[in-house]
């Protein structure tokens, strides 16, 4: 919910007012409707609908709401009618909760939000309340959005197309369309207390500019509300966290794509064969597992990760080690085992399977003394993909 519409502000206003949503919405809409010459007729089902994001305000509200006389006006009657009638204890939960609202919406320009903040700032509560209902009023309410924006797309591929906090996924097909059930959102919030601003930031740097696509991610929009409306330093973290790591996962991606590794996964694997060891030859499961099976539902970009390595290059390392074993028997048993001897040595000593699948990716590194370039650290990555894939890395889920 962080799109400032009329809907949303009728449903804030209608907590303090304590009545039902159609009173809530007269006295609202009142406020310019009386001053007009000829004042629209709210009929009940135009309400629930202004509710339900099915209908927008009428041209004709719009229009006089824009008169300096009916502002005038609709400031007095803010005054002495709307603001008598919240309840004080909560006053100001709505005010805050309405600049959460303007605050947390991306196309609500900044000098506008300054404005209102202002006002609120200067405790010209009445004054508030009504400019940010004329700011409502003229906005566009229809929820037109459903669709997903491709612009939004980068963000969406970042977390695999599921929320990253509670996996449910971030887009539904309805007849053949794409519906959208995410929402872009802030990591580090607009409107953070000066308390909450020092401990975050004291926690993790946020990004340098907050409008921008680093300080964003695709949540669905339940764990999007909820973290919006009171955004704790735990959520800050872990969004702050999974975020860097889906951004350096997406640049892998991209430039994967870009890249032709054959050529290093190839001497890689060639040095692998030249390793002169006594390894003794572990036993192996039979039948594989799905990658599923093996990487924790947390570890959603690693999971994505290795996926993508696995369908791109694992029927050529199939090959290569095929070919290769035909000169010299036995070899890829013990390579397998090597690396899964290296996996029951690194694994206790890590927190997490992204911190496995790095160690034994930079153990291949060392061990076999692989130039350090961008190529064949992935190169090596994609060598570890292969062996989670056949077994000889991670262990079932339980
Ligand atoms: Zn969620």
């Amino acid at each position: 919910m962080s799109e400032f519409t009329i809907s949303a502000y009728i449903t804030i206003l209608k907590l303090g007012m304590q009545d039902t949503q159609e009173n809530v919405t007269r006295i609202l809409f009142d406020s310019v409707c009386l001053s007009m010459k000829n004042p629209v007729d709210l009929k009940p089902k135009f309400i629930t609908s202004l509710i339900q994001r099915k209908v927008d305000v009428q041209n004709e509200i719009k229009k006089a709401s824009a008169d300096p006389k009916i502002i005038a006006e609709a400031e007095d009657y803010f005054d002495n009618v709307v603001f008598p009638k919240i309840n004080i204890n909560l006053i100001d939960d709505i005010c805050h909760r309405l600049k959460l609202l303007y605050s947390n919406d991306i196309s609500v320009p900044s000098n506008k939000k300054a404005d209102l903040d202002n006002l609120l700032a200067s405790n010209n509560l009445g004054i508030f309340l009504c400019q940010c209902f004329l700011y409502a009023l003229n906005r566009d309410n229809k929820a037109l959005d459903q669709e997903l924006r491709t612009d939004d797309i980068p963000l969406l591929s970042e977390v695999d197309y599921q929320c990253p906090l509670c996996h449910s996924p971030l887009i539904k097909k309805i007849k053949n369309k794409s519906v959208k059930k995410y929402e872009i959102t802030k990591i580090f919030p607009n409107d953070l207390s000066s308390d909450k601003k020092d401990l975050f930031i004291a926690n993790r740097t946020p990004a340098v500019h907050l409008d921008s696509s680093d300080n964003m991610i695709a949540l669905c929009s339940d764990c999007s509300e909820s973290y919006l409306l009171k955004p704790e330093l735990d959520e800050y973290i872990k969004l702050f966290d999974l975020k860097e790591y889906a951004k350096k996962n997406y640049q892998i991606q991209v430039q994967l794509s870009t890249l032709i590794l054959e050529d290093e996964i190839k001497n890689i694997i060639n040095s692998l064969y030249d390793i002169n060891s006594n390894t003794v030859i572990q036993n192996f499961r039979l039948d594989p597992l799905l990658i599923s099976e093996k990487i924790d539902p947390s570890c959603f970009v690693l999971k994505q990760t290795v996926t993508s390595y696995v369908l791109q290059y694992y029927k050529f390392i199939r090959k290569l080690f095929s070919e290769l074993d035909s000169f010299s028997e036995n070899r890829f048993n013990i390579i397998a085992s090597e690396i899964k001897l290296a996996y029951e040595t690194i694994h206790p000593t890590c927190n997490s399977q992204e911190e496995i699948f790095a160690k034994i990716s930079e153990w291949i590194m060392k061990q076999l003394n692989i130039p350090n370039s961008q190529k064949y650290r992935i190169s090596c990555d994609v060598v570890v993909a292969f062996f989670i894939q056949n077994c000889e890395v991670f262990d079932e889920i339980t």
